[in-house]
């Protein structure tokens, strides 16, 4: 399903993947409308298929990024505050800020500073980006995703964007109750998406989605 969503166009590939069921809700249309994939993919931007960013990473398929804001859509509300762990080109971290509005915020964490500065690039090429930035609705952050990032927390939503080898219990404690965390996990040779669900009351719900490729979580190269 996945490759016969790509298009010529920013808005024929968010209109296919809407056909084709990949999206969900019309917030995430929109929301995904609202950015242009050419200006975070610096190849075939508008293919529903990951595109090599540098520095070992990727960016990931659009359909996994619909995938991503579909499962968290619930906490991704006008004044919501989220993370994107290993935000990479920046792409997600511009949709979720839409998802999320003016009164909501997002950081976005990488542990590679080029790609840190690549996602403050990316985004600036808009004005709506540039809008983003200056007002603080997006902030791009330098660290080790697998601690999350203390100093924003606790978030209503956390996005994983590449495969951790466990469990990281710091990133379920930095949600709010109630909160959702969308996280990768690898799992001897496979990797599943997992959501944890954190209720009201601070109890955790594991659970277990779809097998995904990522690339991991990792030390940060030195
Ligand atoms: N959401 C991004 C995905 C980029 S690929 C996008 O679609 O563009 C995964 C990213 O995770 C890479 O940018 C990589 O540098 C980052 N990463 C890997 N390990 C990390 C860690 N321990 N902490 C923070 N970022 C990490």
């Amino acid at each position: 399903m996945a490759w016969r969503s790509s298009g010529s166009s920013n808005a024929a590939l968010i209109n296919n993947l809407k056909q084709n069921g990949l999206i969900e809700s019309g917030r995430v249309k929109d929301a995904m409308m609202k950015v242009d994939r050419a200006h975070f993919a610096p190849s075939s931007p508008y293919d529903d298929s990951p595109q090599p960013i540098g520095h070992a990473a990727t960016i990931s398929a659009p359909h996994m990024h619909a995938s991503a804001c579909e499962s968290l859509l619930t906490y991704l509300q006008p004044g919501s505050k989220v993370l994107d762990i290993g935000s990479g080109s920046g792409y997600l971290t511009a949709v979720l800020a839409n998802l999320v509005g003016p009164s909501g915020s997002v950081i976005g964490i990488d542990h590679i500073q080029p790609l840190v500065d690549m996602g403050n690039a990316n985004m600036a090429k808009s004005e709506e980006g540039r809008r983003m930035l200056d007002s603080g609705q997006v902030r791009f952050v330098t660290g080790d995703g697998r601690k999350g990032w203390k100093e924003g927390a606790p978030y209503d939503a956390i996005h994983v964007g590449a495969a951790a080898a466990r469990h990281h219990e710091e990133l379920t404690e930095q949600l709010k109750a109630p909160g959702r965390l969308f996280v990768p996990v690898e799992e001897g040779r496979l990797q599943h998406i997992y959501v944890i669900e954190k209720s009201e009351d601070g109890s955790v719900e594991r659970r277990k989605l779809f097998g995904v490729q990522y690339v991991p979580l990792t030390d940060a190269p030195k």
